[in-house]
């Protein structure tokens, strides 16, 4: 016999419910591509939710319909992700920095049906709409606008479908297993992978990710969401936010230092999520505009590593937290977060300090372990390295469309990182297994040699590659940015004596204008490779 509680479905509408209900004057900011800053409340996002649901019911779109958006943190796309997945449909964030023949093999291989746009698309969805096979509507996130619509022949206008509804819709009950959203992975070999989220995992993911050792967000929080909201969600911030009723600030297109270090001020944010290139680049938006980011508490910092000599020069100079997590778009994404057990209580601040270099633990709800090239289940010792699998209650089981299973016979899932994780769960990447260096049979971590450029006061960004060797196989290449014209490559190799073993130190340094960059920020070492990896054969 079943227990006797009610069973409610764990849907996306019911977390916008809540924050209509219970947070509805809680500020929304968003900065608009225009440049424009507008204010609403989570009331204003939750009635415009429920009328854009409404409107995608009257266009005929069919439930689970895949809806894409290509457009930044902004409130109409806020509200889109509440309408389309609240009512039943799938909301497909898309790149926009992915290449044209990318973009077009993702809205077809999602059979997209509406395509939402900012207007800073609009000229390259012009150009691509022929391709798109199953595109129905394309609609543009704004008012009408005469230019537009003569670019894009049938083209709709966000404000006019909104216009024409009442906010009165009432969510439907949806099946928590129906899918909420899709996300493809960038796809750096081969075509983009996707992966579809379910009600219930997003909704998991929210309750999880929300725990005071995880994200901790609170509805007295200010949450600057700097991580896109096609990357993986946002981390699922719009729904972490709202199950808290936080306020929300999304900063538009303008992510560079000096926008963001003006926006923390002004909105006074006290929570901020995204890359560690944002941060980098805040750091130096905060010398330039002598903004203090005073009301800044924390910053969750993921999706790469973090260079470690950005936790202290964050701590001492501005008091910020920073909260280093670890996950990939196949979990939803948050797998671990860095936070101290209640034993380190009694370390010193140091000794605490490298203990949340890592990438931290596992949060309920989701399980790790390592394995070596044969499958078998390698020590939580905190040396041993080996690939990194896990499970859980937000964990992929299959890519979209895919028909087979991603995970192994036993279930867990494959992330494709080497790690080491300790007998207290703390985790730490090692590398990627298609970066990591393998020389003379030995592996180099490419994490590690960067880690250590990066600490050089007058190396702004660096990438370690693996560079064909005659002898070796493979040896270390160090790829640099210089913040100071006085560096060298003497310079830089002489800074790797005694922090690595002297066969890890790397055989040359190349300092180049800047390092090329994916959709998410993240370095292109794919790139770097291709562009680098004969230099020690010449
Ligand atoms: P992609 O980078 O392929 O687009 P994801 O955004 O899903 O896909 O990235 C997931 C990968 O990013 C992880 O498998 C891991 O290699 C890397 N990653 C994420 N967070 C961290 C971190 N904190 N430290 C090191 N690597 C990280």
């Amino acid at each position: 016999m079943l227990g006797k509680m009610m069973h409610k479905q764990l849907t996306i509408g019911s977390l916008i419910e809540h924050a209509g209900r219970f947070h509805s004057s809680t500020t929304v900011t968003s900065v608009e591509t225009s440049g424009e800053t507008e204010h609403v409340t989570w009331g204003d996002i939750d009635a415009n939710a429920r009328k854009l649901a409404a409107a995608l019911g009257r266009l005929g779109i069919v439930q689970s319909a895949r809806c894409g958006t290509i457009a930044w943190n902004n409130r109409r796309h806020l509200e889109i992700y509440f309408g389309v997945s609240g009512g039943g449909y799938v909301c497909h964030t898309i790149n926009p920095r992915l290449k044209p023949e990318q973009l077009i093999y993702i809205i077809n291989h999602a059979e997209d049906q509406v395509l939402f746009i900012d207007t800073t698309f609009v000229p390259a969805v012009a150009q691509l709409r022929a391709q798109f096979t199953t595109v129905q509507h394309i609609v543009v996130m704004g008012s009408k606008d005469a230019d537009i619509a003569a670019q894009i022949e049938g083209v709709l206008f966000y404000d006019d479908l909104l216009d024409a509804e009442t906010a009165d819709y009432d969510w439907p009950d949806l099946d928590e297993n129906l899918p909420s959203s899709l996300c493809y992975t960038s796809g750096t070999t081969g075509n983009p992978k996707g992966v579809e989220y379910t009600h219930r995992t997003s909704v998991l993911h929210t309750i999880g990710g929300n725990q005071p050792d995880g994200l901790a967000l609170r509805a007295r929080d200010t949450v600057l969401a700097v991580v896109p909201m096609f990357h993986v969600n946002a981390w699922g911030t719009p729904y972490m936010t709202a199950a808290v009723g936080a306020k929300l600030v999304l900063p538009g297109p303008h992510l560079d230092g000096a926008s963001l270090a003006k926006l923390i001020d002004a909105e006074k944010v006290t929570v901020a999520l995204g890359v560690p290139t944002i941060w980098m680049g805040l750091l130096q938006g905060l010398e330039e505009t002598g903004c203090t980011a005073e009301s800044l508490e924390r910053t969750i910092v993921g999706g790469s590593a973090l260079p470690t000599v950005m936790i202290p020069t964050f701590r001492d100079k501005y008091g910020v937290d920073l909260v280093h997590a670890w996950g990939m778009t196949e979990t939803s994404p948050i797998g671990t977060l860095n936070q101290l057990l209640q034993k380190h209580n009694e370390l010193d601040a140091e000794a605490q300090a490298k203990l949340r270099e890592g990438q931290g633990r596992p949060m309920y709800g989701i399980d790790l372990r390592i394995v070596d090239d044969g499958g078998a289940i390698l020590p939580h010792d905190g040396e041993t390295q080996g690939n990194l699998q896990i499970c859980g209650h937000w964990v992929i089981d299959s890519y979209f469309r895919a028909g087979e299973t991603a995970l192994t016979e036993d279930g867990w899932f494959d992330t494709g990182d080497v790690a080491t994780i300790d007998g207290d769960g703390y985790m730490i990447i090692r590398d990627r297994s298609k970066d990591i260096i393998k020389s003379g049979g030995e592996w180099i971590s490419t994490v590690e040699l960067e880690d250590i450029a990066m600490s050089h006061p007058d190396v702004a960004q660096a990438a370690a590659i693996a560079a064909k060797h005659p002898k070796w196989d493979e040896r270390p290449v160090v790829i640099a940015v210089k913040r100071s014209a006085d560096v060298t490559e003497a310079d830089l190799l002489a800074h790797y004596q005694g922090k690595v073993a002297s066969w890890q130190i790397p055989d040359r340094v190349v300092f180049v204008e800047s390092l090329p960059l994916g959709g998410t920020g993240k370095v292109q070492k794919n790139t770097l490779r291709e562009r680098y990896e004969g230099i020690l054969l010449d």
